[in-house]
């Protein structure tokens, strides 16, 4: 997989294995967003459905082991 940042696609999810993790940019050709809501209103309501749980290795991830 091209581990190369994606400078079209900034995201700071840091546990996510797709996450460039030297620089908040997703190494990914593309994303799919989604939401998890019938009626979407803010921000809060999308997801990115391309996240996959990488290592949690720094700070930032608070999710437990
Ligand atoms: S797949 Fe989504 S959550 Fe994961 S690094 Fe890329 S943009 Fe971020």
């Amino acid at each position: 997989m091209n581990k190369q940042p994606n400078h079209c696609i900034k995201c700071t999810v840091v546990s996510c294995a797709n996450h460039a993790k030297k620089e908040n940019y997703c190494v990914l050709d593309a994303v799919k967003i989604g939401t998890h809501e019938s009626n979407p209103t803010v921000s809060q309501c999308v997801d990115c459905e391309s996240f996959v749980l990488g290592n949690c290795s720094t700070d930032n991830c608070n999710i437990s082991k």
